[in-house]
């Protein structure tokens, strides 16, 4: 029960520290690129500045203009309410006249009382009017109750008894005594015929009399309009609908000297209300008046203020666009300069590893015309090796042409090649090189694949021209091997039987010495095939002066050769023989300016000892030294039958592993992978055993082999499942925290059973958690049938399970392969770590880890024996190491083999 929360404590923190190993190489990457991750960015930037500074500007530019309208306006309503202000008064002194004419022409016998009532005055605006004589008294009004009444000293009344001359007097606001409200008062003189002052005539009107010009649908609610005199009194005053009094004066401030402007102003000081307007005024000077009015600058500018808003709103939501696609565009540029990046380090790794392989590497990129039709292609990269068998360097073919090579029919078919694999994936063939003066290609026999990877080609080109299968094809022709000038296959195929039949007349022996060169691949694939062939040419010759001449060198194919020997006089005579042709060896070969090591492995079979008839004879000796190679190499053996035994044998294993399926005698040990940077373990993998009873541990190598050819791996594979599962079921009940356990499985298995359904079924069986499981595949057999097009690997992502890839570098996986298959972890070949020392060893390594840690996946370095691997390792960022160092394979126990102690990871 309690195991439940350690089990998901362990696979909690797994996940965390994958999903950071995806991040890191990304952030990684994008530390490299910051201008990549800035350059969208600041042109936006850019653009907001641009947009911004127009819509800013413009709108500026509107309040200006808007402002200067309005000033022009405001000057325009003053003008008008100057005008019609003064009308009003003009036609206020033009009835004081009247007034003065017919109190003059009555004989001044005159009645205004009841005149208001009946209309003859505007009863809106005028507030009294009375005729007053040269004492100050009311002789008539339109007030009765006021006749009589002394007036002789208010300002209309002293202005014009002190003025000598007829002049309209305006007074300032003032309580009227005979209308009991605030008035303002006209006057003029009455004068006798001599000119002599008689009295005054008076007429007071409201204050809204001079407010009445008020522009309503112009001013509105907060607009003003007022008049005031020269010497700063206020004589009325309004804003909106209130006409204001004397007593609580609504222009606070004197109009400026000028006599007209326009000027905006606000604010307390100059208005009781407090708000900002634009003011208009005309002086009248021969009244010695001047008008005033004022356009609220809040209300006027409001269409301003509301196309503002909607500018800036608009120029809001233009910022959060450019936001917007700079974001998608980011991510997008980012995104495709990642699949480039990661396609390069790709490229770079197979670069690098096909030249170790001596395989050719190139990338060829289609060049469409208008159509689409693919014209001719442009080699995007190739490698060192690769552009070497065509006898050129890398930077002679990069960037050019096919067609700058090629012509004509060569032209032709190499397109073909590629169009085909364009068009379905792949394209994987041996082929005969034709040669010709066109021809640059210096191979007789290729193996050529073409992989599509994005929308280019990954071709790869080995040269084949040693291997036997075209060999044979090419000296069938002619009983000579071309290469050496010595007899071939096919002229020993009829010369044996025949040699036989004579020494058998003759009574005399006969000895067939099979020869195979040790490490003749090694030197083949480091120098080339050029210097191969020179070494098999050399190796010819001095097989020849080594043997005596009537003996007959053969080269069957590859670096196989055979030497019979006629009349021979026992095997002591045939030692001395074999003794020469090792002795041949021992001499360096010098191939391109260095010298190399050679040894030779020898088979001998003996007539009639060993057989009686040709094939068994070279049956016979290839056994033999078949015993050789496994057994030290360098020597030479006769034949015995034991040897012939060893393929029985395989028959009796093949039995036997039967029964020890039927008997579960295979067992599996555990290896731990350790993390390099924490030093403890992170996973282990699971390695099957065989147990016999009572024999020693059988180690996988000597029963894999034969367990994938024999189909017996399917059964074998689910045994290993099974124990790996229940062993991992048995740890959780030991209440261990777990990590997880990788199992290796065979292409075989893919074929031939249903992989999901083991793992599915297993894991159902024991209850354990998937996530504590992983797959081990191995790079080359990724390649084949077909499994990589597999769509088990999803499902068994899906279950929880991880996928590794073992044994990489000795593959050649395709590159979209690798991309699409997203393997979780990525186990570099032990043979890689065991080179890390040596010159340029360390840099195929460090370009595995980029090109894995672009692809996301962690990196596992197989067979870490030492401290110094170890550290290397560490500091080219391999993230887990696996091998003796930390602990060899161990069998379970009790609780998981975790590894005895912490690996302390050296400083
Ligand atoms: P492999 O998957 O590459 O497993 C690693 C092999 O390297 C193991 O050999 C391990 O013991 C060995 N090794 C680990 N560390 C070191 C080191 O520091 N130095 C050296 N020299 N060797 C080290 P093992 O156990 O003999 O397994 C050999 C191969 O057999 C494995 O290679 C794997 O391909 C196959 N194999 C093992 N168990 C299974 C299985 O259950 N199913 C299948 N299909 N194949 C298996
Ligand atoms: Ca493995
Ligand atoms: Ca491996």
């Amino acid at each position: 029960m309690n195991q439940q929360p350690d089990k998901a404590m362990s696979a909690g923190a797994r996940i965390g520290s994958g999903a950071l190993g995806h991040l890191r190489p990304f952030l990684a990457f994008l530390r490299q690129r910051l201008s990549l991750l800035l350059v969208w960015p600041a042109l936006a930037l850019a653009a907001a500045i641009v947009l911004w500074g127009y819509v800013l500007f413009d709108l500026e530019h509107e309040r200006i203009d808007r402002q200067a309208e309005l000033e022009q306006q405001v000057d325009a309503y003053a003008r008008s309410y100057v005008i019609r202000t003064r009308r009003s008064i003009g036609d206020t002194d033009r009835l004081l006249l009247l007034l003065r004419h017919q109190w003059a022409s009555s004989g001044h016998r005159m009645d205004l009382a009841g005149t208001i009532e009946t209309g003859i005055f505007s009863r809106q605006y005028i507030a009294a009017v009375a005729l007053i004589d040269r004492f100050g008294g009311i002789v008539t009004s339109t007030h009765p109750q006021a006749v009589g009444m002394y007036v002789g000293d208010q300002a209309y009344f002293v202005e014009q008894q002190r003025a000598a001359g007829d002049k309209l007097y305006l007074s300032g606001p003032l309580d009227g005594r005979l209308s009991k409200r605030e008035v303002i008062a006209f006057s003029r003189p009455l004068l006798a015929p001599d000119g002599q002052f008689e009295g005054v005539v008076l007429i007071s009107v409201s204050p809204s009399f001079f407010t009445q010009h008020y522009a309503e649908p112009i001013l509105r609610e907060f607009g003003m309009v007022g008049l005031t005199r020269i010497d700063g009194a206020v004589v009325a005053t309004r804003s909106g609908n209130a006409v204001h009094s004397f007593r609580a004066p609504f222009l606070r401030t004197a109009m400026p000297a000028e006599a007209a402007g326009v000027r905006r102003v606000g604010g307390q000081d100059w208005f009781a209300d407090g708000r900002s307007r634009v003011l208009g005024w005309r002086s009248f000077p021969d009244l010695g008046l001047v008008g005033i009015v004022g356009v609220d600058e809040y209300s006027a500018m409001a269409p301003y203020r509301e196309h503002r808003q909607s500018a800036i709103g608009g120029a809001w939501w233009n910022t959060a666009w450019i936001v917007l696609v700079t974001l998608l565009v980011t991510s997008f540029y980012v995104h495709a300069k990642w699949r480039r990046y990661q396609m390069e380090a790709i490229r770079s790794t197979y670069r690098l590893a096909t030249e170790e392989a001596g395989e050719g590497f190139f990338i060829n990129r289609p060049v469409r015309d208008a159509q689409g039709v693919v014209r001719d292609f442009e080699i995007a990269d190739c490698n060192h090796f690769g552009a070497d068998m065509f006898g050129k360097r890398p930077q002679e073919l990069i960037g050019h042409r096919l067609s700058e090579f090629y012509q004509g029919e060569l032209f032709d078919a190499a397109c073909a090649r590629l169009c085909q694999a364009l068009d379905t994936g792949m394209y994987d063939r041996e082929l005969e090189v034709h040669a010709g003066p066109d021809q640059l290609l210096r191979a007789r026999w290729i193996r050529y694949k073409a992989v599509r990877a994005g929308g280019d080609l990954a071709v790869t080109i080995r040269d084949i021209s040693e291997s036997k299968a075209h060999l044979t094809e090419l000296e069938r022709r002619s009983n000579a091997d071309e290469l050496t000038g010595l007899p071939n296959r096919y002229w020993i195929q009829q010369f044996l039987p025949k040699a036989i039949e004579r020494a058998q007349a003759a009574g005399q022996g006969l000895a067939v010495l099979f020869i195979d060169l040790d490490g003749f691949k090694t030197v083949n694939d480091a120098l080339g095939h050029a210097a191969g062939d020179e070494l098999l040419r050399t190796v010819g010759k001095r097989l020849k002066t080594a043997v005596r001449p009537r003996d007959h060198v053969v080269r069957l194919g590859g670096d196989e050769f055979v030497v019979v020997l006629e009349q021979t006089g026992g095997p002591a005579d045939v030692e001395q023989v074999a003794g020469r042709v090792l002795g041949a060896f021992r001499d360096g070969f010098h191939l391109q300016r260095s010298t190399h090591v050679l040894n030779a492995s020898i088979g001998i079979s003996l007539f009639p000892e060993h057989g009686g008839d040709a094939e068994t004879l070279l049956k016979h000796a290839d056994i033999a030294m078949y015993s050789v190679k496994t057994e030290g190499k360098g020597q030479y053996r006769f034949f015995q039958s034991r040897f012939y035994e060893a393929i029985r044998t395989r028959l009796e294993t093949e039995m036997e592993m039967r029964r020890a399926l039927d008997q579960h005698q295979f067992v599996v040990h555990y290896q731990p992978r350790v993390d390099l940077s924490a030093g403890t373990a992170s996973s282990m993998e699971a390695l099957v055993r065989w147990e016999r009873p009572g024999k020693e541990l059988i180690g996988p190598d000597r029963f894999i082999p034969l367990a994938e050819e024999t189909g017996l791996i399917v059964r074998l594979g689910e045994q290993v499942v099974d124990s790996v599962c229940r062993q991992l079921a048995h740890w959780a009940r030991n209440g261990a925290v777990l990590v997880p356990v990788s199992v290796n499985v065979s292409p075989r298995q893919f074929s031939q059973c249903d992989i999901l359904a083991l793992f599915r079924d297993a894991i159902a069986r024991h209850g354990i958690d998937p996530a504590l499981l992983e797959i081990e595949l191995t790079e080359s057999s990724m390649m084949q049938e077909g499994i990589g097009e597999s769509e088990v690997f999803g499902a068994l992502r899906e279950l929880g399970i991880k996928l590794c890839i073992d044994d990489f570098g000795t593959g050649y996986s395709s590159l979209s392969q690798l991309q699409r298959l997203r393997f979780d972890v990525l186990k570099i070949d032990r043979a890689f770590v065991l080179r890390i020392e040596h010159p340029e060893g360390d840099t195929l390594i460090a370009s595995m880890i980029a090109m894995a840690h672009a692809l996301g996946m962690r990196v596992v370095a197989e067979g870490v024996e030492n401290q110094r691997q170890m550290q290397l390792l560490q500091t080219l960022g391999c993230d887990e190491g696996q091998g003796y160092f930390f602990s060899r394979p161990v069998p379970p126990g009790e609780t998981q083999p975790v590894g005895r102690r912490a690996f302390q990871p050296a400083r």
